[in-house]
């Protein structure tokens, strides 16, 4: 019989590559040739869950009553918990019941919104170097991404003035994530008014992705959006429970904010998936609920790394300043290397597995992200490695 022949949609041609499958080909082939890789490029939480969130998912797993579909907008107690979680820490007031609405992880959040809000053709804005899903949802969605670019003379915050009045008057979407990923850049009040703002000038919805908004140094826990008058009216804030709790593998998050937004998100997702297993969401709650004691311990682990990192580098003659916030160095490359070739170069020279910059949009060449998601000593042996073959900034 003749081979069918399969044509895939013009949505996943347009795709480009997922930035951490390349990476993960050239580590495997690393692996494959027997080197002791070190791997700084993914950002994934090397510690465990904290045990009381664990125990919770034991016990709620054992329950029957969760073993049947999960509500599709997410248990009522998880989304209170969420609303008294959001009270403590940024003083901000969400109704429970159609301000908040929990997701299998902001990534999926992040993939399905611009269903909610961009028709095709439609453009949506988000920064320049950017977290990769926000293009990919835009695209699935037949819209149009326009790159707002980060730079470092303006702390990688994105210069709304400098946003051209046509391109402003088009956009119905904006995505933006500080702490961010992958620049570790911190946004301030300031900003986040101007962001409102600029939001209601142009009629633009905010996506303000804060995944990283728990992992903080020196005591100083960033802004949240939510935190600014007049955020709910123009858009949302999209959290985790991945990276504050060392939770990746368990996929469990939330949006939070205009009512709107946050149903027509909700009224999508009915229509794709059934909701988190109601065991996780009992286990978040515990999460949500649980005292600061063992976040304070995770953070003082991630500040030790940090510190041994950038002074590793800083003596290395790179340019880094120690982050504020998220487990990422943005580090700038060594002269005549484009992003590519320092991150080939590292593994290959030293089998230190780190991220092209350009890897995050074109914004992001001149530079490559090392995370803080292995051992302090791991990350000395690092700077040794670097050392020793000559790679210097
Ligand atoms: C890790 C990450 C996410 C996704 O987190 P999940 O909740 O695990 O899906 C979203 N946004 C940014 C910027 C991230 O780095």
């Amino acid at each position: 019989m003749k081979k069918l022949d399969i044509q895939l949609a013009d949505r996943i041609k347009d795709l480009p590559p997922y930035l951490f499958a390349a990476i993960d080909k050239m580590k495997q082939e690393a692996i494959q040739a027997g080197k002791d890789i070190i791997n700084l490029g993914v950002g994934d939480p090397d510690m465990p869950t904290p045990a009381p969130i664990i125990q919770a998912l034991q016990k709620a797993a054992a329950n029957p009553k969760n073993h049947q579909y999960p509500s599709y907008v997410g248990m009522l107690s998880f989304r209170e918990a969420v609303a008294r979680w959001y009270k403590k820490r940024f003083n901000a007031t969400l109704d429970p019941a159609t301000e908040v609405l929990s997701l299998i992880g902001s990534k999926e959040g992040v993939a399905h919104l611009p269903m909610a809000l961009i028709n095709p053709g439609d453009t949506a804005l988000m920064t320049d170097p950017g977290y990769p899903v926000y293009q990919a949802g835009t695209l699935f969605a037949g819209g149009k991404s326009v790159f707002v670019p980060l730079k470092i003379e303006n702390g990688f915050l994105p210069d709304l003035d400098a946003i051209p009045g046509a391109v402003a008057a088009e956009a119905k979407l904006f995505f933006l994530n500080y702490p961010g990923n992958p620049t570790a850049a911190v946004a301030n009040r300031a900003f986040f008014e101007k962001l409102v703002a600029f939001a209601h000038r142009h009629n633009i919805v905010i996506c303000h992705d804060a995944a990283y908004s728990e992992i903080y140094y020196d005591g100083k826990p960033p802004i949240g959006f939510m935190e600014v008058d007049g955020a709910k009216e123009v858009g949302i804030e999209l959290h985790s429970l991945s990276k504050t709790y060392n939770m990746t593998g368990w996929r469990i998050g939330f949006a939070v904010g205009n009512s709107n937004v946050v149903g027509a998100l909700g009224k999508v997702k009915t229509n794709i998936d059934s909701g988190i297993f109601q065991a996780i969401q009992e286990a978040g709650i515990t999460a949500l609920e649980m005292d600061d004691a063992p976040l304070k311990v995770i953070r003082n682990i991630y500040q030790e790394r940090r510190d041994a990192l950038v002074s590793g580098l800083q003596r290395l003659g790179f340019k880094v300043d120690p982050p504020q916030a998220a487990f990422y160095v943005w580090i700038p490359n060594p002269p005549g290397l484009t992003s590519a070739e320092i991150s080939a170069k590292l593994l290959k020279e030293t089998a230190i597995v780190t991220t092209p910059g350009s890897g995050f949009g074109q914004g992001g060449e001149g530079y490559f992200r090392m995370t803080l998601c292995v051992s302090k000593e791991r990350l000395e042996e690092a700077i040794d490695r670097m050392e020793k073959v000559g790679i210097h900034g």
